[in-house]
């Protein structure tokens, strides 16, 4: 057994040592630009209501751009707190060393998790009166107050407490005394859907409804409490959304969800998808290119297999449909998109070899490929693109 067990150990050492001689830009990989995570906070900043806060959404792994970097670049560029969606989240920030407030924005609802938040000096986000009353028995016992976030729905119908629930409750969580309540907040369903300037957009009834309750409440009495609305598209609306604080996802990313596109703010991409060419081939005319043959060639055609698949994260939907970038050329996908390769046209092109570098999300030159592409011809939405990103494809910072 001993000597079994030891056997074991050296492979796994051996492994991993060979793993770690392989580049990172081998195959597949994303390269991340901090510089552009920080250039986008300033920019989203420079359009905030004064001494309105910025929190940088870095739930899902940063939008799949490693939730770390993105959390330290988001601070560096100015952002005040952040937010996660899970308990893990959160932990995985506290533990790399961040010490900026970090809001859960998912429900913790038992008593063992939220002990758990308040050890990791994690802000939960409370819909409910009982969960109050368990943050404050875990206050009264560690002698010290438990801050938290209290949520409101105004018509998202996800979290938050209901509105006249809450408006009946507010007094009795306020007497708590061993809870702080260092945030109330709401969320928009339809910012990015509806023209939201219109007076009878739904975007404001949310944000008047939201209004309501907070003078209901008699807001002004609790300058300390931050008031916060709004997602990326409630923030490019106008400063009515802003409050005391934002929270950004998208935007920060480099990406407007409004369209079209609101040219107040330049934001730059932060994420570049890059894989390599790993062989070159010719085939005649009429031949099928891939499983299910949903490619024929029409006439003699040179292809190049790259190195990414949908065991990447890239949607099989969008096989026949993506373009990617050499050299400033887009070249056509064709057809199915695998689990670990895809095929491109380069029949017009002179100058590819194999171990080439392609392009397929980013900015070359003047050219650019960006999420909401993917997202338009596979029915979809950028959030959905940037958190399919699998592990297996390595994050390279750049600059
Ligand atoms: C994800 C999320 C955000 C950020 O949304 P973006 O549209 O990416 O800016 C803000 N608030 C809450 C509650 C969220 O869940």
């Amino acid at each position: 057994m001993q000597s079994e067990f030891r056997n074991y150990q050296n492979n796994v050492i051996s492994h991993s040592s060979s793993l770690a001689s392989i580049d990172p830009t081998q195959r597949a990989w994303i390269e991340l630009s901090g510089d552009a995570i920080r250039y986008n906070v300033r920019q989203i900043k420079s359009i905030l209501k004064p001494n309105c806060k910025f929190m940088a959404v870095v739930k899902a792994d940063g939008y799949g751009h490693d939730a770390v970097f993105v959390s330290e670049n988001a601070i560096r560029g100015g952002a005040n707190q952040l937010g996660v969606a899970t308990l893990q989240e959160g932990i995985q920030l506290r533990s790399s060393g961040i010490k900026a407030p970090i809001l859960i924005l998912g429900n913790i609802y038992s008593k063992k998790d939220l002990l758990i938040c308040f050890k990791n000096n994690l802000v939960p986000t409370i819909s409910d009166m009982k969960d109050c009353i368990l943050c404050d028995e875990i206050g009264l016992k560690y002698k010290k107050q438990f801050p938290l976030h209290l949520k409101i729905d105004t018509g998202m119908s996800r979290l938050g407490f209901d509105t006249n629930y809450f408006l009946k409750n507010f007094r009795k969580i306020m007497n708590l005394q061993n809870i702080y309540v260092d945030g109330i907040y709401s969320h928009l369903a339809f910012a990015d859907e509806d023209n939201a300037l219109d007076k009878k957009s739904f975007t404001q009834i949310q944000k008047n409804k939201f209004i309501k309750v907070l003078n209901k409440i008699n807001i002004k009495k609790y300058p300390q409490i931050t008031k916060h609305l709004s997602n990326s598209a409630g923030t490019l609306l106008s400063q009515d959304f802003h409050f005391d604080m934002v929270r950004i996802g998208l935007l920060m990313y480099g990406y407007s969800p409004l369209s079209p596109f609101l040219n107040n703010i330049k934001l730059k991409p932060a994420l570049f998808l890059k894989s390599k060419v790993s062989f070159i081939k010719h085939i005649d005319k009429n031949i099928g290119v891939s499983y299910g043959r949903r490619f024929i060639s029409n006439k003699k055609t040179k292809i190049a297999v790259i190195s990414i698949g949908y065991a990447d994260g890239i949607s099989r939907k969008l096989s026949n449909k993506l373009n990617l970038l050499h050299n400033g050329i887009y070249y056509p996908q064709i057809g199915s998109i695998t689990m670990d390769q895809l095929m491109i046209d380069i029949t017009n092109s002179k100058n590819i070899n194999v171990g080439d570098t392609v392009l397929l999300l980013g900015s070359d030159g003047n050219k650019s490929i960006t999420p909401i592409d993917w997202a338009d011809k596979s029915s979809t939405i950028p959030w959905e693109i940037l958190c399919a990103f699998k592990n297996r494809l390595p994050r390279v910072e750049i600059y």
